[in-house]
Formats: C-alpha cells, sequence, structure tokens
C-alpha cells in the first residue's frame, strides 16, 4: 500500500510540510497519492541511523547479506501486479516493459547474492612474513576490500526498477556492506515506496539492523543536497542528467572530506558506419539502428544519438532508409511531460542549426506526451564547427554526420567527448583499414561494440556500463554488473595481525576456497606457515 511516507530506517514517516504528486503520461493527468517530501530532521535521522547501522552491517557476514539480496528479490516479485500498475500509471512505459525490468532488477539483486557466496570479490591478497630477509625482515602483510560507509543513491527517472530504489546501485552497495539511503525520484515516488517497503520486509526478516536501508521522498534539489553535504555519507551514485551530475558531484568535492560521486550521466553513443557493410546491408542496419533510436522512446542513456559515416551514393542510400523507417514507427509516450518538452525543445533546435537537415521526423498528431522521433542530417564539416550539435538529445533522436573523406571522419572521432558506448558496423576485413579511428574511438568510450546497437545492457560480470567523463565522473567503474560493487569499497592491509582477528578472507585457512594472491600467485589452498 502506497502512503505517501517516508522510510525513515524501518519507520514510516512524514514530518515534512511540502507535498506533491506524481503524474500520469498516458492519462495527462497527476496521480492521487500525496508524497510528503522529507524534512531536514527525518534526513538526519535517517543518517544517524545508517551510520549506527553501518557499525554491525559491516561484519555481517556474507552469507548472511546474500540472503538479505535474496530476500529482497522475493518480497519484490510478491509486490505482483501493484508495483507494475503503479509503475506504469507514474512513468507511462508499457507492461511488457516495465514486466521485462521487474526480471531484470530482480536478476541483479540475485546475481550479487552469488557473488557474496562465491566470496572472491573482495581481492585478498597476502603476502607472508619474511623473518629471515636481510637486510631487512618483511612483515605479514594482508589486503583487502571492505565497505566504505552509508551510501546514498539517487533514483534515475528512466528505469523506475532497475535503475532507481531497489536497483544496481543499491543492490551493489547493499551487498558491499554499506547501508543506503534512497533519494527516490520524485516522478516515480509511489514505485520507489513499494520497493522500499520490500527492501524494509526483506530486512526484518533476514535480522538486518534497522537504518540498513532508508527511501526519502523530495521535489526537489534540497533533499539531495542536504544528503550529499552531511559528513556521515561516504559515497553516492547518480544516474541522471549532466547538470545534475556535476552539480553533486561539485558539491560532494567542496566538502571538507569530499566523497566519491559516481555519476552516470550523458551519451550520445557514436555509431560509425564503414563504407563496405552499406553495399549490400544498408536496409538491415537502417533497420537495426532505427529500431535502437526508438527502442523506449529513446529514453536510454545507449542511445545511439550520432550516426557517423562516408559520403557515398550507398551512404545516401543508407541515410534515405533510416528517414523512411524513423517516420513509419509508431510513437511512445514518454516517461512525464518535462522529459517531453526537454526532448522537443532539444530536438528543434537542433534542427534550426545551420547546414542540419531533417532525415526523418514524425508529424502525425499524437497524445500530448508522446516523443515524436527524428533523424537529423550534418555534414562532418559542420558537425566539427558547431559544438552545440555534441550535445545528448534525451529521447528518439539521433544525428547523421557525412564525412567528406577518412581523414574528416578522423577529426570528428577525435573532437567526440568521452562516451558510455562506441560502434562500428563494417565488414571485417575493412576493420584494418579504418583501425587508427577505431583505436582513437576505444580511447573515448567505456564499450565498444562491433555490428550491433548500444542499446540493451546484459547484467553480468563482464559488463562495463560507464565510460570517460563526461559521460560518467570516473571512467574506471560501471554501474552495471557485478564490478559495479567496487565503488563502494576500499582497500585495507592488515600489517601483523593476529590470525583470530583477521576478517575470514585473509585467515591461513581458507574455509571459502575463495582465489587470493599469495605470495604473488593465484591459488584456493590454505597457507601453511612453517615455524
Ligand atoms: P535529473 O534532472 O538529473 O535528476 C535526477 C535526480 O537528481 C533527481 O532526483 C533530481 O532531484 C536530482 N538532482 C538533479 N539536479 C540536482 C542538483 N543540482 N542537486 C541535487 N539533486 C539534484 O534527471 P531526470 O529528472 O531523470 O531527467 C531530466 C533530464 O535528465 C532528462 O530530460 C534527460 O535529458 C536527462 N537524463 C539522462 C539520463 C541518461 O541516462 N543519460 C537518464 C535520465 C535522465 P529532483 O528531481 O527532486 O529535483
Amino acid at each position: 500500500m502506497i502512503t505517501g511516507k517516508n522510510y525513515i530506517g524501518n519507520t514510516l514517516s512524514e514530518l515534512g510540510s511540502t507535498s506533491f504528486k506524481t503524474f500520469n503520461s498516458e492519462l495527462n493527468k497527476e496521480n492521487n497519492h500525496i508524497f510528503k517530501e522529507a524534512s531536514k530532521e527525518e534526513i538526519k535521522q535517517a543518517i544517524l541511523l545508517a551510520t549506527e547501522a553501518f557499525k554491525t552491517y559491516r561484519n555481517t557476514s556474507s552469507k548472511e547479506k546474500s540472503a538479505f539480496l535474496n530476500s529482497i528479490a522475493e518480497e519484490i516479485l510478491a509486490l505482483g501486479d501493484d508495483l507494475i500498475q503503479t509503475a506504469m500509471e507514474e512513468s507511462g512505459l508499457p507492461e511488457g516493459r516495465l514486466i521485462g525490468e521487474r526480471g531484470r532488477t530482480i536478476g541483479q539483486l540475485k546475481m550479487f547474492a552469488n557473488l557474496l557466496e562465491e566470496g572472491s570479490w573482495v581481492e585478498a591478497i597476502i603476502d607472508t612474513a619474511l623473518p629471515e630477509r636481510t637486510p631487512a625482515p618483511r612483515p605479514d602483510l594482508r589486503k583487502m576490500l571492505v565497505p566504505i560507509g552509508p551510501v546514498v543513491v539517487f533514483g534515475a527517472s528512466n528505469f523506475p526498477f532497475a535503475f532507481s530504489t531497489a536497483g544496481g546501485d543499491t543492490a551493489s552497495a547493499l551487498a558491499s556492506g554499506c547501508p543506503v539511503i534512497v533519494k527516490s525520484h520524485p516522478m516515480h515516488a509511489g514505485t520507489g515506496e513499494l520497493m522500499a517497503s520490500a527492501i524494509i520486509k526483506a530486512a526484518h526478516k533476514t535480522g538486518m539492523p534497522n537504518g540498513v536501508f532508508s527511501n526519502l521522498n523530495s521535489k526537489g534539489i534540497e533533499v539531495g543536497r542536504q544528503l550529499v553535504q552531511d559528513p556521515l555519507i561516504k559515497s553516492v551514485a547518480f544516474t541522471g542528467s549532466f547538470q545534475g551530475g556535476k552539480a553533486l558531484f561539485d558539491l560532494a568535492n567542496s566538502r571538507q572530506d569530499p566523497i566519491p560521486v559516481f555519476a552516470e550521466m550523458g551519451s550520445i553513443n557514436p555509431v560509425i558506419v564503414l563504407p563496405k557493410i552499406l553495399v549490400d546491408k544498408k536496409e538491415e542496419l537502417a533497420e537495426q539502428l532505427v529500431n535502437s533510436i526508438t527502442l523506449g522512446s529513446g529514453q536510454f542513456c545507449t542511445n545511439p544519438g550520432l550516426i557517423i559515416g562516408l559520403k557515398s551514393e550507398d551512404f545516401d542510400q543508407f541515410v534515405q532508409q533510416l528517414g523512411k523507417k524513423v517516420e513509419g514507427k509508431t510513437p511512445a509516450i514518454m516517461l512525464h511531460p518535462h522529459i517531453v518538452n526537454n526532448f522537443d525543445d532539444k530536438s528543434q533546435n537542433i534542427l534550426k542549426e545551420d547546414h542540419v537537415v531533417t532525415v526523418g521526423k514524425y508529424n502525425n498528431m499524437v497524445n500530448p506526451n508522446t516523443g515524436k522521433q527524428v533523424i537529423a542530417k550534418v555534414s562532418g564539416k559542420y558537425f566539427l564547427e558547431n559544438i552545440n550539435l555534441h550535445q545528448e538529445v534525451f529521447g528518439p533522436f539521433s544525428l547523421v554526420v557525412e564525412c567528406e573523406n577518412k581523414e574528416e571522419l578522423a577529426h570528428v572521432v577525435n573532437q567526440l567527448e568521452g562516451q558510455l558506448t562506441g560502434t562500428i558496423m563494417g565488414k571485417e576485413e575493412e576493420l584494418l583499414d579504418y583501425k587508427e579511428i577505431i583505436d582513437n574511438l576505444v580511447e573515448k568510450v567505456g564499450r565498444i561494440l562491433y555490428n550491433g546497437v548500444p542499446t540493451g545492457v546484459e547484467v553480468c560480470h563482464a559488463m562495463h556500463h560507464g565510460g570517460p567523463y563526461p559521460s560518467t565522473t570516473d571512467a574506471r567503474f560501471t554501474s552495471v554488473g557485478t564490478s559495479a560493487i567496487k565503488r563502494f569499497v576500499r582497500p585495507v592491509c592488515f600489517q601483523n595481525w593476529p590470525q583470530a582477528l583477521l576478517p575470514e578472507p585473509l585467515k591461513n585457512k581458507n574455509i571459502t576456497h575463495n582465489i587470493r594472491l599469495v605470495n604473488g600467485r593465484y591459488t584456493t589452498e590454505d597457507i601453511i606457515i612453517k615455524t
């Protein structure tokens, strides 16, 4: 049941005076529930509870944390159709997509639970003592990753389940041993509260400390600002706009003790289409790209927003196909009127820029909150001259850049900012001719694809969903896949520490059979110390 209240640890609370409602994009009207924004006192209380909870949660065994994550997954499923219906009302996303996203959310919770059971993620490294070494003996040194402390998670508007309250950020932070405070996204506050209730239930069932999780409502930036500025908060995870992510990054860095902000922000995900593949595959590629551009009304951070190719008759025909296909697609409802307005403004502004022409545009009358897809085109020369054309248009939009020759293509790639993904579409035999350009593209991205589309981010161990600035604030980390846990930990080295007091993964007896680097060799064996 949705109450509109905040979860301050296990307690529902509504001390604030500011209230707001969510919006139904499909019906173009506000939803009924009233949500109370968290007050300053409630925010502080959630932080104090998280800090207290950390004292026990950081020492909670992997097995217990794994049971907690599996229990969250079960409780989410137990929310049943209420969850799906609420998310549909608050996001305009269709039922099928939300059922799929729920599966992904449950799947990633279980994946982190398995990671904890396996245990090697703590990266245990052990160099045993060398008492006889000359001129100086070596002490016994044992290092592993430990949780960093309370984490603030900003729910994303475009993934109400998988990147929000119980999404990948929360799952990875809880797996690492950090309590989580979610700053719920105002567009889907009811969905957020239902998800929060599942986490709280799971925490009760598995005996987790009060404060291991809190969920705060807010519509406006103040709640987030107070959380990020509080000295007891140790890390921040964010998915959203460049402006929002950068503001939070700057705020965290202006603290007396700066903390990491892992912000996943905008990306235009360049796709380079090489000449030979166009000879016989132009229609197929155009279909693939238009499907990707319009998928979920383009509301994905991996949306292919830039298609780059070399001027030729084949390229011309390929662009015509893109135009034809994009006009033939039925457009979909977007998440919220703000997002639609943002999309309309940005796509129209690009079309108004000098030398930009329309390739294809959906022009029929539709529901007011529908994202009418657009593909535009510009030459490489004018793309290089006009930085306004490099910005993300969040929604079903893509810009084709037609380069005069290979040199211009190289310039275009060199001028790109950091991106989440880059894609090469080409025949294998032509790749070597573009090796330097491809190498330079790899420098700019976190994931490089060959003959595929960037939308559809697999949740797995090898995934990297991150990239050089400004696509994220730290290219070394991912927000998708099990490596996401590495954002919320730090290494600690125990020197000459008594066996009995060492954390389990560093003891001589390797009871969990983790892979450990012992004296420079990866092994699962116990350590036998010769006396
Ligand atoms: P957003 O405006 O970046 O907001 C995301 C979250 O951060 C919200 O909870 C917001 O709080 C908070 N926030 C934003 N600026 C803040 C600040 N200066 N200080 C503290 N908190 C701040 O993103 P959005 O609401 O999801 O969508 C707006 C636009 O972001 C979209 O039109 C799109 O352009 C872009 N976007 C991009 C991606 C991507 O993956 N690249 C994903 C989603 C959105 P309040 O809402 O409560 O103010």
